[in-house]
Order: C-alpha cells, then sequence, then structure tokens
C-alpha cells in the first residue's frame, strides 16, 4: 500500500520544526509508525510532513533530582533497557509491537497519536506524568490525567510540539508495574493496566491506578485506588480492590473484532491485580 503524495522537510530544531510546520500546513513525522499506516490506509492525507526525528536535543532519559526527564524522540528500545525510570514503563516498553516497532516509534509520537490501545498513556497516566510542550507563543506542562481527553485526541494544538515527558524517579516503598492482555497480532493492548504502589508495614498507603485498552482514552481507577489504600496487600484485600473497577468504566466500553466489550470489561480487573500485585512485591 501507498500513502498519498506528501512533501517533506525535515527539521533540526525545535524552532526550526514549528515554523516548518506553520509555513506549510504540515503534520510532524517522529518513529512514523503509526502516521505513515493511518497514511496508507487513507484515513489521514497532510500534503506536507515535518520530520522531526533528527532533532538529538529530544532523544534521551535524563535524571533530574527526583523527577526523570523523557525526550520526546526517546524511542521504546531506549526505555526498555532503562534502569533510570520507574519499573512499569521498560516493562511496558518491552512488550510494544516488535523489535521493528521498538526500534523507530517513539515515546512522543506514541503519546501525541493516543491511540486507546496504546500502552505509555496508560503506564504515564499511573505515574502521574507530566507532558511538556512547545508552541509559538511558549512553553506548558500539562499532567497525564488531562492530556488524554478523548479517542485520539489530546490537548496539544496542531502547532505544538510535545518536547518530552517527566515522570518521577524510583522512590524506596513505592513499586510500580504494567499488565496487559495483549492483541496477539499486533500486541497493542486489549486491556492495559498500570498501577503505583507506596506500601509501608504492609498496608498501600498511596495508589494510583490507571487502565487502558478499552476506553476511549486512558483513565484513572479512582474506585480501586480507594479500596487499597490503607488495605494489607493480601492477594484477597488486592482482588477485591481491583474489582472495585466495574464503578469506574461507565457506558463506553468499546468491543472489536479482538474482543467484545463483555470480554474486556472481565478482564479489566483480572489485568489490574496483576500490576497492583506485582508493584506491591518492588515497593
Ligand atoms: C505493527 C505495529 C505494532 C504496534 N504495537 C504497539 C503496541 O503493542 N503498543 C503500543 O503502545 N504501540 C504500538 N504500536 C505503535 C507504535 O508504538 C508507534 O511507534 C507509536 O504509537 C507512534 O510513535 P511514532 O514515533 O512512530 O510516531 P509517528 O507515527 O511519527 O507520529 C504519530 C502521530 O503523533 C504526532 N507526533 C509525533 N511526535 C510528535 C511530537 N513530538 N509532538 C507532537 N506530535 C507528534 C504525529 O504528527 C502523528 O500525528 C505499534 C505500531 C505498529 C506499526
Amino acid at each position: 500500500m501507498y500513502p498519498p503524495k506528501f512533501d517533506y522537510h525535515r527539521a533540526g530544531s525545535v524552532e526550526e520544526a514549528l515554523a516548518m510546520r506553520k509555513e506549510h500546513d504540515g503534520k510532524f513525522l517522529a518513529g512514523g509508525h503509526s502516521l505513515i499506516p493511518v497514511m496508507k490506509l487513507r484515513l489521514a492525507d497532510p500534503g506536507c510532513l515535518v520530520d522531526i526525528s533528527r532533532i538529538d536535543n529530544l532523544k534521551g532519559i535524563c535524571p533530574d533530582g527526583d523527577t526523570v526527564k523523557i525526550g520526546a524522540l526517546t524511542t521504546h528500545a531506549m526505555v526498555a533497557s532503562s534502569g533510570e525510570v520507574p519499573e512499569a514503563l521498560p516493562e511496558a516498553a518491552k512488550m510494544i509491537g516488535d523489535p521493528m516497532v521498538r526500534n523507530r516509534g517513539t515515546v512522543g509520537g506514541n503519546v501525541a497519536h493516543a491511540d486507546p490501545a496504546s500502552d505509555l498513556p496508560t503506564v504515564l497516566t499511573a505515574l502521574g506524568a507530566s507532558m511538556q510542550i512547545t508552541g509559538e507563543d511558549g512553553s506548558r506542562s500539562v499532567g497525564a490525567d488531562d492530556f488524554f481527553t478523548d479517542l485520539f485526541e489530546t490537548v496539544l494544538g496542531e502547532d505544538e510540539l510535545l518536547t518530552g515527558v517527566t515522570v518521577p524517579a524510583k522512590t524506596a516503598g513505592t513499586g510500580t508495574a504494567y499488565a496487559k492482555l495483549p492483541n496477539p497480532a499486533s500486541r497493542y493492548a486489549i486491556v492495559g493496566a498500570a498501577a503505583s504502589i507506596s506500601v509501608a508495614d504492609g498496608k498501600c498507603t498511596a495508589a494510583s491506578v490507571a487502565i487502558g485498552g478499552l476506553l476511549p482514552a486512558t483513565t484513572r481507577a479512582n474506585a480501586v485506588e480507594a479500596a487499597l489504600v490503607g488495605q494489607e496487600m493480601t492477594d484477597a484485600n488486592i482482588k477485591a480492590a481491583a474489582a472495585a473497577i466495574a464503578d469506574s468504566l461507565g457506558d463506553d466500553v468499546m468491543g472489536d473484532i479482538h474482543a467484545s466489550a463483555d470480554y474486556r470489561k472481565a478482564m479489566a480487573p483480572v489485568m489490574i491485580a496483576r500490576a497492583v500485585k506485582t508493584a506491591v512485591g518492588r515497593a
């Protein structure tokens, strides 16, 4: 399959990328592993692509005190082999697609594309990440909770570039994990769950849990979090808390040829319990 014809411009800096996008009414191209397939399917016809993949200062993982900055052009493979970010991130990155996807696909592209079946939005939401965004009028930072707004939609404007993502550094007493039921062909999440759990004296003192794959946008599992905090982290208590996800799903659960909405609903507490149990073990 061939994509529609497009003009191509390569940017060497964030400023150049923003200017080129504006001049040519283009679309940013990072790893191309979501945008090019979408163009080949004729679901997008941007006319001009602004290649940002050679902007070197947007690549890499940089610890900074109690946070870690991940550049937007950092590949999934780089995240998968990082020991500097919370465990759930390399765990999720290792599960993305296949080696070719992981070597080309970028954190920024994954997050900006906001595919409901992507893994990183769910993990970044559970971690309480913030997204760094630069546009013509300056820069802003948006929490993951507010960033993902709907199916393939975020708060990013057409004229804004995601430059990076900031996550909390690993902390003693807190463990993070990601569990997913993958589509057997693409490896995209049918259901994915991420958890960040703090434990003291065997009891949960703080919990952040997110679910993805079955809703238009990843969402925090507030009822599960409330049911975890203050409890002994036994298997029975984790299972009971995970069951509370039923209260957070609402009417928007999606089904398709790979898995019905009812099946996804049934798998949600299973994936949450797995992520929470693993996170507790790491705390
Ligand atoms: C076969 C296959 C299997 C896959 N399996 C999985 C999987 O299991 N889990 C998963 O999570 N993902 C999966 N993916 C998606 C993969 O992770 C993509 O790489 C990723 O979603 C998009 O990143 P990219 O760098 O390729 O972005 P691109 O395809 O280059 O861009 C995607 C979109 O984001 C925009 N964009 C890119 N970077 C920026 C930026 N810095 N600022 C603003 N906008 C930007 C582009 O304009 C475009 O609209 C799979 C892809 C394929 C092809």
